[in-house]
């Protein structure tokens, strides 16, 4: 990698990971191994060993062992926000190498995995001093006689599933928040996109994390992912992907020790746009929501609802917008929208794209198969003359297709808007305070924006109502989740006896 060129350029061979177990990087071996392509380049850029389900149970030994002897959660907070802070550090110093392998793997434009990179050591960051605030409760409250406590415990060892379209993003959003809490952890990622979560893994080791805190099995979801949401040894399950995996969660923790769950899963979001709004930022907004990450973003603003005395201007808007943003080599700085990650997901987004015509919608824009004799393209698409029955109207596409349906009333946006089985995001766009703060209160969704859209960062909790998952991610709201409360009654002086 030429670091100091502005378009990089593939691997000339593909770099060999380990797994990671005990604070140890492990080489396949005789295991069999996983080679990666970039969806962007067609060539190979990673390998990766396909774990056994003996190495799960080791790395499973491995958090049960460091979360039991208390090498961790023992600590006093202040030192594992120090170990949290400099893993913030040396995610900034490694970013560049960070932000490379994400391109490689998932096809993003590089820029925009730079950014995440940064977003992520803000996490890290933020957490530590999470490790340190996480409290209970006091009850001063119950006669001079008792004292409650309510005190917070981490809940042991937790597994973490992350998916292919944010590998390093959601891996940040969760990590810094589960060790923060003092649990340990044991991360299979997207098989697809396992290596800058191997290299956290290296980092947290490098920041002092102890060995064990941190393990990391790779190999694909059905084998190894599956193995761990059945493990009788884990505590809790994070999961982000799809809702039918989700559901296939809940039944493996019901199966085996009930273990705690977290589900963030799919949506179909919508973006409401009212005839009073900044059009211009609207446009920009919308076509950002739905073509950023090529669309492969659980909380992409999928189904544009518009007020129909704008609406047909408004869509040619958003199509300008669109035409004008950058499909191309994830690895040129001026890229807006790199490859669709997998073969399997490009085969799907063409599907729907070839279903919403077949089903009578009017293509507005796009919907062509991009090829620029390398990797998997797909130009971001637009659809009109939407109804709702349509599958391109109520099903998650994962993909840079836009849906547009007008409304006419307030309430008819709120009911077009809740008209699905998700609820994890949407976007409200208006300058009447009002309108603004009736949508936002009456549409389910576990995230909102006001005037602009896919806002983030490391306070405010991420997760979804409805079908779109359990639990909350981020934030104090994050830490908590990976901790239960335990109520203490405390006697002051002598006890009234039952019998005397
Ligand atoms: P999956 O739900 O299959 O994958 C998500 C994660 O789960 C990956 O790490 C995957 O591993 C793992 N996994 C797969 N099967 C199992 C299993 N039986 N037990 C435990 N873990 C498993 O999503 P897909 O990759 O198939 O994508 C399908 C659709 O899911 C997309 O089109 C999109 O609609 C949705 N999706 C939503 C995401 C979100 O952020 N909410 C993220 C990704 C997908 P591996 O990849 O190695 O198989």
């Amino acid at each position: 990698m030429d670091k100091t060129s502005t378009t990089l350029s593939p691997p000339s061979a593909p770099r060999e990971f380990g797994f990671y177990v005990d604070g140890k990087s492990i080489p396949a071996g005789q295991r069999d191994l996983f080679e990666r392509s970039s969806p962007g380049h067609g060539v190979p850029v990673t390998r990766i060993p396909k774990c056994t389900t003996e190495d799960l149970d080791q790395a499973v030994a491995a958090a049960r062992m460091a979360f039991e002897d208390r090498r961790w959660s023992g600590l006093n907070g202040a030192d594992r926000a120090a170990v949290l802070l400099r893993a913030g550090a040396l995610i900034r110093e490694r970013a560049e190498e960070i932000a490379y392998f994400e391109t490689l793997e998932n096809g993003k434009p590089i820029s925009q995995a730079r950014g995440e990179v940064g977003g992520c050591a803000d996490m890290f960051e933020y957490a530590s001093g999470l490790a340190r605030s996480l409290h209970g409760d006091s009850f001063n409250n119950l006669g001079d006689g008792m004292f409650g406590l309510v005190t917070r415990e981490p809940v042991g060892v937790c597994g973490l599933i992350t998916p292919w379209n944010f590998p390093f993003l959601i891996l940040c959003e969760r990590v810094p928040y589960i060790l923060a809490s003092g649990c340990t952890l044991v991360v299979k990622p997207s098989e697809v996109t396992s290596a800058t979560t191997l290299i956290l893994a290296e980092i947290m080791t490098d920041a002092g994390l102890p060995s064990g805190c941190m393990n990391v099995v790779t190999g694909s979801g059905r084998s190894i992912g599956q193995a761990l949401i059945e493990h009788q040894d884990i505590d809790m399950v994070s999961f982000t992907g799809s809702t039918a995996v989700g559901r296939a969660v809940v039944e493996a923790s019901a199966k085996s020790n009930f273990k705690k769950l977290g589900l963030e899963l799919g949506g179909k979001n919508p973006q409401i746009v009212f005839a009073d709004a900044d059009l211009e930022d609207a446009a920009d907004g919308v076509a950002f929501g739905i073509a950023f990450n090529t669309g492969q973003c659980c909380v992409s603003g999928s189904r544009l609802i518009v007020e129909r005395s704008v609406a047909d201007k408004f869509a040619l808007m958003v199509k300008h917008k669109l035409e004008k943003a950058r499909v191309g080599d994830p690895l040129d700085e001026a890229t807006h929208i790199g490859a669709i990650t997998t073969d399997a997901q490009n085969s799907v987004i063409m599907s729907y794209i070839e279903k919403g015509q077949a089903e009578g919608a009017t293509l507005i824009c796009g919907g062509e198969q991009l090829d620029f004799g390398m990797g998997q393209y797909i130009s971001p698409t637009i659809f009109g003359d939407v109804t709702p029955d349509m599958a391109i109207a109520s099903e998650e596409i994962f993909g840079p297709v836009l849906t547009v349906m007008p409304f006419d009333t307030v309430h008819e946006a709120i009911d077009i808007a809740n008209d699905t089985e998700y609820g994890l995001a949407a976007s409200v766009w208006t300058k009447n305070i009002d309108k603004a703060l009736t949508v936002t209160r009456r549409v389910q969704a576990g995230r909102f924006w006001v005037n602009t859209t896919l806002a983030g960062g490391p306070e405010l909790p991420l997760g979804g109502m409805k079908q779109s998952g359990w639990g909350r991610e981020a934030g104090m709201y994050g830490v908590e989740e990976y901790t239960q409360v335990k109520s203490v009654h405390i006697e002051i002086g002598k006890r009234s006896h039952w019998i005397e």
